[in-house]
């Protein structure tokens, strides 16, 4: 029996957590859940936005489901998902985003795994503001190891899932100092992976040619702010964020993550669509070698996605968050 960290979160947080529970012991799956919150919740309750107990729960556990965290927009405290990247050194966003059929959308064919360094870039946190001359400066700091280790982690993916191809994203045509770091990593590194094909793109043709011709693209690889934005643009491309999964994932931890946020204005009405923390919840199961039971639920979930009326309001249903999980247990 393997013990996984589960935040349940803020907002539907706790409605998909529930019906991921219940397949999960339908399935006789050897998790055992440990229940920590953290977010919005827990400050209202306990006056903490990160436990004592949820840190040392993860520390002892290394690994973790959880679901969508409240931030407030421009004040108040810190993104907690932020907070836990920084703090256990997540920094692997790995994001797969893959057509499935019976989700409606504008594009056929889509099967690529976006992987965003996830600690560095834009979002290392170092803002300054100049109250006198009224200039705000953000810096986007890239480190070798950084850009080492993020993509040796997408290098490593592909050679396990035998993917053809692994794409860098960039501007290093504008950005000359970090594209030309980012770029001479991905270049030394993909030596070491003659197998796999090896290109670059910038990021403004990146967009394009997503869009144009999603299907062209296998794993690809870029920096935080880029690999913020190109994450979501592919998870519109196979439907929305409610059916992607999303794994942060480090040397000693990892944290699986339904990446859409706490929908407050549908929590507690039992409407929320489970998929994306249940495909993260999978995930998770290929990661501890469970794959037999990853792959028993997956069949099950694809079986009900297929069927639309089996599944909630947002994917043209009728069925309720518990509904939806029972005609996924139906099928396990
Ligand atoms: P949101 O993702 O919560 O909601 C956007 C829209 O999508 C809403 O109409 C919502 O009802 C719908 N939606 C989202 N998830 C759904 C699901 N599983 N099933 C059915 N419909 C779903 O985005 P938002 O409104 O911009 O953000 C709300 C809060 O969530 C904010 O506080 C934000 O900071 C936070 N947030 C957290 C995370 C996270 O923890 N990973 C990610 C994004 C936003």
């Amino acid at each position: 029996m393997r013990q996984v960290t589960l935040i349940p979160g803020d907002g539907i947080g706790p409605e998909i957590t529930e019906a991921v529970k219940a397949i999960f012991k339908a399935a006789n799956v050897p998790v055992q859940w440990e229940e920590e919150n953290a977010g919005q919740t827990t400050f209202d309750s306990m006056g903490e936005l990160i436990p004592a107990t949820l840190i040392n729960s993860l520390n002892k556990n290394c690994v973790a489901l959880k679901g969508p965290i409240t931030t407030p927009v421009g004040k108040g405290f810190k993104s907690i998902n932020v907070q836990l990247r920084q703090m256990f050194d997540l920094y692997s966003n790995v994001r797969p985003a893959k057509t499935t059929k019976g989700i409606k959308t504008r594009f056929e064919n889509v099967n690529s795994v976006l992987f965003r360094e996830n600690t560095e870039g834009l979002y290392s946190g170092l803002e300054m503001f100049d109250e006198r001359l009224q200039i705000s400066d953000s810096v986007a700091r890239l480190t070798r190891v950084g850009c080492r280790k993020i993509i040796r982690a997408a290098f490593e993916y592909a050679n396990k899932h035998q993917c053809k191809k692994v794409t860098a994203v960039h501007k290093a045509n504008i950005l000359k100092s970090a594209g030309a770091l980012f770029l001479d990593e991905f270049t030394t590194i993909a030596k070491d992976y003659p197998h796999i094909q090896a290109d670059d793109k910038i990021i403004d043709n990146m967009c394009m040619q997503l869009v144009a011709k999603p299907e062209q693209f296998d794993v690809i690889v870029t920096t935080n702010l880029f690999g913020d934005i190109l994450s979501d643009l592919c998870a519109g491309l196979v439907g929305g964020l409610g059916v992607v999964a999303g794994a942060n994932i480090g040397d000693e931890m990892a944290i699986f993550e339904a990446v859409h946020g706490s929908a407050p204005d549908i929590a507690g009405k039992g409407i929320a669509n489970p998929t994306a923390l249940l495909r993260s919840a999978i995930m998770m199961l290929h990661h501890l070698d469970l794959k037999d039971e990853g792959n028993r639920i997956e069949a099950a979930l694809e079986a009900t996605l297929a069927n639309p009326q089996e599944c909630t309001g947002d994917l043209g249903g009728s069925a309720s968050t518990m509904q939806f999980a029972q005609n996924i247990i139906s099928k396990l």
